[in-house]
């Protein structure tokens, strides 16, 4: 009878494995892409018995640690493809030095809700005040809740989709690149445009950037930071007409945070200094 069973396990394994228990569920944990079950089962048996545990309860903390191995690989990854210049943490992030955010706001934005709605976020305030900083570790909270993003200056962004536009004007074929390389950008659930403003945009530059906007208005997020106040946007796009369409479709489902505060770089400086002077 014994002989009978392992002849057909055998059957579905290959040779030998069904000898021993734990090949077998290294082979099966191999089969099933879960390697992290191949590496704990063991361990966690251990504790299992000592610990008096339930089946039941066994085989959930084995299926957690693998589901929590699988999301961690997945938040390293999305963080990897969303090119953040650096890797700032909303946790890194001082408050007490901005009491102009809203906390609450803040807390809300971190969970990441907004970009299953496809809404947005706008940053706004002065150099230094901490818009990338939070702009990045937003969307590191975004990237945790499962979302994919992808950070660049607006500059860059208006390059990338020249490139695509300049391509599709000189092959007639590719007339549509413009349209394809926007339709590539919106598998970006979130797309962060830093910088707005720094640079003032040629007409040509201007419509790259309002096709941009335009093209995820209530299908994806974006978030963009400035330091000029929607106010001065017409400087930047040199068109106010335009400015106004593309400022409408951003802030219809936005949060929009305006900072104001010293410059978090010439304060940390000031602190020093002060520091040096009490000695
Ligand atoms: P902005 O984009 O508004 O010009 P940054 O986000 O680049 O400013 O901030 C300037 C520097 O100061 C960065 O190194 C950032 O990490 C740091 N910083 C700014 N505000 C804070 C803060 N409240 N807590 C911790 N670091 C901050
Ligand atoms: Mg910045």
């Amino acid at each position: 009878m014994a002989t009978k069973t392992t002849a057909t396990t055998t059957n579905a394994l290959p040779d030998g494995l069904s000898s021993n228990l734990g090949s077998k569920l290294a082979y099966l944990t191999r089969v099933l892409k879960t390697p992290t079950i191949g590496r704990v089962w063991e361990d966690l048996a251990a504790q299992a018995r000592d610990a008096n545990w339930s089946h039941e309860e066994y085989l959930t903390a084995v299926l957690e640690r693998q589901v929590a191995d699988r999301e961690s690989a997945g938040t390293m990854m999305r963080v990897r493809t969303a090119h953040f210049p650096h890797v700032k943490t909303l946790e890194d992030f001082n408050l007490d030095h901005l009491p102009s955010l809203r906390k609450d706001v803040l807390a809300h934005l971190a969970t990441a809700m907004f970009v299953p709605k496809a809404d947005n976020v706008v940053l706004l305030g002065p150099p230094g005040i901490g818009k990338t900083h939070l702009a990045i570790g937003l969307g590191i909270k975004a990237t945790q809740a499962g979302h994919s993003v992808l950070f660049d200056t607006a500059t860059n962004w208006i390059a990338r989709l020249g490139r695509a536009h300049h391509a599709g004007a000189l092959r007639a074929h590719h007339a549509g690149a413009l349209e394809l390389e926007l339709k590539k950008i919106r598998r970006y659930r979130l797309i962060i445009i830093d910088e707005v403003g720094y640079i003032p945009f040629d007409t040509d530059a201007a419509n790259l950037f309002f096709q941009l906007v335009a093209s995820r208005y209530e299908q994806a997020s974006v978030m963009v930071t400035s330091n000029l106040p929607f106010g001065r946007w017409g400087e930047v796009f040199g068109d106010e007409v335009v400015a106004e369409a593309m400022i409408d479709r951003l802030v219809h489902h936005a949060e929009v945070l305006t900072l104001a505060g010293d410059s978090y770089r010439t304060r940390a400086r000031r602190e020093l200094l002060a520091k040096d002077r009490d000695k």
